[in-house]
């Protein structure tokens, strides 16, 4: 079986809930007129309303050139466009920002900033450069269990981080 909220796939029928992200499995009795659309459209809504005050971004560093060496000149924020809770799990969505590449297979750390309503938090990411010809691009994978990756690279060649829980323990709850 498989959790239409978050899309978990290690669950079975005798679980009452997605142990991942808490979708109570339904049982119903009798088939209704669309079994199927009424499950996509309750877990939709679950998803929403677990992710829909989670804002996603990363930062960016800029450098300039100042008596003859390079240097950092400043830091911002780049938000991605794409909403925490209409990530599709299990494949990337790109950001269309080009940056600069770094030599293939350097360390390098990218910086996640997962907010929350009020609240952020900064999660740094080690990383090894990939092995790309172009610009990099920034993207994400959501996994199973409401978290994402970041990928760096392009559609053809990237490097993707550890695992990410965009929910902090205390928020996941179970009550729903
Ligand atoms: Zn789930």
């Amino acid at each position: 079986m498989k959790c239409h909220a978050c899309g978990n796939t290690r669950i079975d029928a005798a679980m009452g809930r997605c142990p991942l992200c808490g979708f109570p499995l339904m049982h119903m009795v009798g088939d209704g007129a669309d079994p199927e659309g009424m499950l996509r459209k309750l877990s939709g809504e679950y998803r929403e309303q677990k992710l829909s005050e989670i804002t996603l971004g990363f930062l960016t560093y800029s450098h300039e050139m100042r008596a003859g060496r390079l240097v950092r000149s400043g830091v911002r924020e780049r938000a991605f466009s794409v909403r925490a809770c209409d990530l599709p799990v299990g494949e990337i969505v790109w950001e269309d920002g080009d940056f600069a590449r770094i030599d293939e297979g350097e360390a390098i750390t990218v910086t996640l900033v997962i907010g929350e309503g009020e609240a952020g938090r900064q999660v740094e990411l080690s990383m090894e450069a990939p092995d790309t010809e172009g610009f990099w691009h920034v993207g994400l994978l959501a996994e199973p269990g409401f978290a994402v990756r970041v990928a760096v690279g392009d559609s053809k060649a990237c490097c993707r981080s550890e695992a990410v829980p965009l929910l902090l323990k205390e928020q996941e709850g179970q009550e729903g």
